[in-house]
């Protein structure tokens, strides 16, 4: 009846019993009801299409059949639901297909670790594991980074607003500059070895170096595989772990199912969350060489560490990577997105566009702050669409990786709309200042 009242897309609940902190809600002020594929629903029924795929958590997009059906079936069946980190039949089945069709084929050689199911909970885990095992405290990371919203995520990501949410002391952490920062002409790779070779230097030797292989968050911002094997390099000479976060790039979002694949290195610790699950479940999973795998039982502990119901789908998920047809699918639709993109940029030299990222994860960057509004109006329009980087200055596009091409098209079409009538405001506003 209330609903009626005041109309069934009022947003007033979460107003009032929501907490302030909640933040994508804000961007996107409806009230969303049920989602299928790349496309979401509200409740008055209004579609939209989906070019933020839930930060990276549905790669393969909203609800897809298969997974729905296996999960339905073991919830049916009675399935264990919960098992802390007991062996349970799912687990058990998840574990033998990740390492039959992702490392093996991979010539990867990994222990699987399964931390707390979120992104941050990965990290801290690898943070932790890379102090034991070498007995130092510092750990290496770069400007711009996102690593989570815990303490010891924190310390390593570049974030000022995020950090000082904190309200204590992040230490034990070193920012370096990501690739690229210093300018095309720096390797930053150098300045960063003057300082490991420096005994004046102020920065003891780091425990790791955690690195993302494109920055998500940060701004969309692409490592050269250079870059990345000279940073392998780099940690293998002074002895440092190479800990990769793939919790956003991995599971396909730049091509490959690691990120790293691209420049043929092997990291020391992986951490990967968001997609891992398959279905937008929680679950969370640190890859380590044997060797490292030095924790004592229960050293890092944590009760949802057996959520079966994503083993479950996360092994469905596994069936995209058994051939390579689904890695040439990402191939093709990161070409359209990358020439639709360039020819925007192209259009519109006034604004000073300039095209970031890789696979499925792109973006333009823009000068003049517009890119905020783009996605205001992109919502609007029926397009989910989210900005990234320190300033939210770069537009990021990162559909399901199993969008089909009409959807695709459909939204980039939706996309280039958008940013053609931010161009005109800002023109005008321009002018009549
Ligand atoms: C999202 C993200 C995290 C944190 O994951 P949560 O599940 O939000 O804790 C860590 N690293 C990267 C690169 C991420 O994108």
């Amino acid at each position: 009846m209330n609903e009626q009242i005041q109309g069934s897309n009022h947003l007033q609940v979460f107003d009032d019993l929501e907490s302030e902190v909640r933040s994508y809600c804000r961007s996107f002020p409806t009230k969303f009801q049920r989602a299928s594929g790349y496309q979401l629903w509200d409740v008055e029924g209004r579609p939209y299409i989906d070019f933020f795929a839930g930060a990276g958590a549905l790669n393969y997009g909203h609800n897809p059949p298969e997974m729905k059906k296996t999960l339905i079936e073991y919830l049916l069946k009675d399935g264990i639901s919960h098992s802390l980190d007991m062996a349970t039949e799912a687990k058990e089945h998840f574990l033998s297909k990740f390492n039959e069709v992702i490392l093996k084929p991979r010539g990867l050689n990994y222990k699987v670790m399964f931390p707390g199911p979120t992104g941050t909970n990965a990290v801290e885990s690898a943070l932790k594991l890379a102090r034991k095992v070498t007995g130092r405290q510092t750990v290496m990371s770069f400007t711009n980074a996102f690593h989570g919203m815990t303490l010891g995520s924190l310390a390593v990501t570049g974030n000022k607003f995020k950090r000082r949410g904190a309200g204590v002391p992040l230490n034990h952490a070193v920012s370096m500059p990501y690739d690229g920062y210093m300018g095309n002409e720096v390797n930053t790779l150098d300045y960063i070895e003057s300082f490991l070779n420096d005994s004046g230097s102020g920065i003891s030797l780091p425990a790791a170096v955690i690195v993302e292989t494109l920055q998500g968050e940060g701004g969309i911002n692409v490592a050269s595989n250079e870059w990345l094997i000279g940073l392998a390099d780099l940690c293998k000479r002074y002895d440092m772990l190479l800990i990769v976060d793939d919790v956003q790039m991995g599971c396909g979002r730049t091509g490959h199912f690691f990120s790293f694949e691209r420049c043929g290195i092997v990291p020391d610790i992986v951490c990967m969350s968001k997609s891992i699950g398959g279905y937008g479940l929680p679950m969370a999973i640190t890859l380590m060489k044997p060797e490292l795998d030095l924790w004592e039982p229960g050293e890092h502990n944590g009760t949802f560490r057996g959520n079966n119901l994503a083993f479950i789908t996360a092994a469905g998920a596994l069936d995209y990577w058994k051939n390579s047809q689904f890695q040439l699918e990402i191939e093709a639709n990161a070409e359209l997105i990358r020439s639709v993109l360039a020819g925007i940029v192209l259009s519109l030299p006034d604004l000073n566009g300039e095209l970031r990222g890789l696979g499925m994860m792109q973006g333009i960057a823009f000068q003049s702050g517009i890119a905020e509004r783009i996605s205001a109006i992109a919502f609007e329009r029926g397009l989910i669409l989210e900005t990234s980087g320190t300033d939210s200055e770069v537009i990021k596009i990162m559909p399901p990786l199993t969008i089909q091409r009409a959807g695709l098209e459909l939204g980039l079409r939706i996309l280039t709309g958008c940013i053609y009538d931010a161009a005109v405001e800002n023109k005008s506003f321009a002018e009549a200042k």
